[in-house]
């Protein structure tokens, strides 16, 4: 059944591109080309989330369908053959999507944990947000949007998933690197588009005007401007949700003091048996850097209303999901 599952994930996938392909260009297709991956390598995608997609693909098909033999009716054209063949295609996904909830799906991409969930919130918030974002801005938002005008679906959908990755890295981190990479990355890719702004390729400039690399000026440019108000809404909202973690997973800034302060940082002694009594100070950045210091599993995230882990899934997914969408968007 595994194998079945794999075909059925294959030719969902490309009938799917097939029917986009036929009404714009590749990047429209692409999206739906980026289940096939998952069938070979299913750590690539969440299982909830390839069901959703399936089920999302099952019901433009049965939409598409129904449209399509209603005005061959109306017309008094053949219908029942075209009917026939797209509920056909519908069923495909509908049964794909089922083997993927069930056991062929267990098998193949592993129980439905915790993580996976977290994974698959992850990718939602960030498309959403993406596409809301897109649809706001005057002007091509998406930096893969200016070079490939047309794009912009394909960009969300891979920052989606790149979100979804990160929160999974986050999670089975026990280290604490994958931090401090992801604060990396951003803050170089942030900086990189900077300095080649400075060098002249304004396309790398947000509005193609050039501004101090200050977040008070985030505020301030809109206000002056009065309008423009994307950047400061993002940056609110980050900081409502997310609190102190702004100064240790998303200020392009303290990245580097981060990086810094590693070069010659030594491994922390482990806390002591008395840890339950320490508790973070006002100054605690929420990195969770301590936590798996503690041999006893005294440290961890807390919420009111919800068990440690999973205040920390909930953490971990509104983290993962800023990092990727400040990385997408993030540029002066
Ligand atoms: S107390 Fe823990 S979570 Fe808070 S800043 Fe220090 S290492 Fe990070």
């Amino acid at each position: 059944m595994t194998v079945l599952l794999r075909i059925l994930i294959v030719l969902c996938s490309l009938t799917t591109a097939a029917h986009f392909l036929r009404f714009g260009t590749l990047w429209d297709a692409a999206p739906a080309l980026l289940a096939l991956p998952a069938a070979f390598f299913p750590r690539f995608l969440p299982r909830p989330l390839l069901a959703l997609g399936l089920l999302g693909s099952a019901l433009l098909w049965a939409e598409h369908g129904t449209e399509l033999a209603t005005l061959r009716m109306n017309f008094g054209l053949p219908w029942m053959r075209l009917a026939l063949i797209l509920g056909a295609v519908c069923l495909a996904h509908l049964g794909a999507t089922a083997l993927l909830l069930t056991g062929p799906g267990k098998k193949l991409f592993g129980p439905l944990s915790g993580v996976q969930v977290v994974k698959t919130a992850t990718a939602l918030m960030v498309g959403g947000v993406l596409l809301m974002a897109v649809d706001k801005t005057p002007f091509p938002l998406l930096l893969g949007d200016r070079f490939f005008p047309g794009s912009e679906i394909f960009w969300i959908c891979l920052f989606a998933i790149y979100g979804a990755m990160v929160s999974g890295w986050l999670l089975a981190d026990s280290r604490g690197k994958v931090r401090s990479r992801i604060w990396t990355l951003f803050s170089a890719v942030f900086f990189g588009q900077l300095l080649l702004g400075l060098a002249g390729f304004s396309i790398f400039l947000m509005t193609g005007k050039l501004h101090l690399p200050v977040p008070a000026l985030i505020l301030a440019g809109p206000l002056y401007r009065g309008e423009g108000f994307f950047m400061p809404i993002l940056l609110g909202v980050s900081l409502l949700l997310t609190g102190p973690a702004w100064c240790s997973y998303l200020c392009y800034i303290g990245a580097w003091d981060d990086r810094l302060a590693r070069l010659a940082a030594r491994p922390p002694a482990p806390l002591p048996a008395w840890a339950p009594r320490v508790r973070p100070g006002l100054s605690c950045s929420l990195c969770g850097d301590c936590l798996p210091r503690c041999p006893h599993g005294h440290l961890g995230y807390s919420f009111p209303g919800l068990p440690r882990e999973r205040a920390r899934q909930v953490f971990v997914t509104l983290v993962a999901s800023l990092h990727a969408v400040f990385l997408a968007v993030a540029r002066i």
